[in-house]
């Protein structure tokens, strides 16, 4: 090993693979939104977050049980969702991918901010809130739309056939979009270098993403402040601030 190749630091370790991989990935998580204003909510006490349950009130069953206390709980979220802006970590991806240095973004993210800084390539494996659907006839409707839905009882109603109107996120207890996480897949498997960016890699299935990348060949760079259970395997971790981290690899590209 060379004097300069041992004084490398990750950051600039991470620039050269980015460099020299062929097809790069990333995959991002709540983290990178948190400075975008956009608690995780796994983190308790956070904003919209703060006196429900997600996992109870964001629930396909709270949807059909209690649908108008489910849009109670949604509309405003939408709202709050649809003003927040894209941060310097979202801005990075977007360069790289213009760049030619990134192939996609795959995000678990509902919230629109990849496409807002740019990025081109964004697959939302979460689904995200740009529209809601019927669930009866699939009519699909721009979520700034979906105001005028909306009946004497508070359920967003379909105009075509009066079926409930539904954001297309997956909500808890149901499954994930099947294309966008059959794309997801495939770009993983293709990856030479996947990215993991703001995201604890715990929730399945998108946990099992970094597998695939492992399991033909690629490497998994991480940069998630805290633990992933690919921290032994990933070629490079780092677990500062996402903004800093990735500010500072694109210091070296
Ligand atoms: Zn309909």
């Amino acid at each position: 090993m060379s004097l300069e190749s041992s004084v490398l630091t990750p950051q600039a370790q991470l620039a050269g693979l980015v460099r020299g991989a062929g097809r790069v990935v990333a995959l991002t998580g709540a983290g990178i939104s948190v400075p975008s204003g956009i608690p995780d909510f796994r983190t308790p006490g956070k904003g919209l977050w703060e006196k429900v349950d997600p996992t109870e009130v964001a629930h396909i069953d709270a949807f059909h049980g209690d649908t108008p206390r489910f849009w109670r709980f949604y509309r405003p979220r939408f709202a709050e969702l649809d003003d927040k802006q894209p941060n310097a970590a979202h801005d990075a991806l977007a360069e790289l991918e213009a760049g030619g240095l990134l192939d996609a973004v795959i995000t678990q993210n509902i919230d629109r901010l990849h496409a807002k800084a740019g990025s081109e390539q964004v697959i939302e494996v979460h689904g995200s809130i740009a529209t809601s659907s019927c669930t009866a006839c699939r009519a699909s409707y721009p979520t700034e739309s979906v105001g005028e839905l909306f009946d004497q009882e508070g359920v967003a109603t379909c105009a075509v056939c009066v079926g409930k109107v539904k954001p297309d996120v997956a909500l808890f207890g149901e499954l994930l979009p099947e294309a966008a996480m059959g794309e997801a897949q495939r770009l993983c498997s293709e990856a030479d270098l996947l990215i993991c960016v703001g995201s604890s890699l715990e929730v399945h299935p998108v946990a099992a993403l970094p597998e695939l990348t492992l399991a033909a060949g690629g490497r998994v760079a991480i940069i998630t402040q805290g633990p992933t259970p690919y921290d032994d395997d990933a070629v490079v971790k780092l677990d500062g601030d996402v903004i800093d981290e990735l500010g500072e690899v694109l210091t070296h590209l």
